[in-house]
């Protein structure tokens, strides 16, 4: 009758944990249209910086798990 107490799993934030830990392997720099392989791996907040024309930025993802870049 009673089954409060089991509607606290709120997973609203699963997606968003799920891609904060998304690596992305290769990115098209902004600046010169160049495309990067990152054989590494790089994910959110992490630096990167263009094999091409040495233009650095910080990688974010966006809330619908996209990748975009913030020039630094
Ligand atoms: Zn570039």
């Amino acid at each position: 009758m009673s089954s409060y107490g089991q509607r606290y799993d709120d997973d609203d934030d699963a997606p968003k944990a799920r891609s904060a830990a998304q690596l992305f392997y290769e990115f098209d720099c902004p600046q010169c249209s160049a495309n990067n392989p990152w054989p590494d791996g790089f994910k959110h907040k992490e630096e990167i910086s263009c094999h091409y024309c040495g233009a650095s930025f910080e990688a974010r993802l966006t809330d619908e798990g996209k990748l975009k870049l913030k020039e630094l």
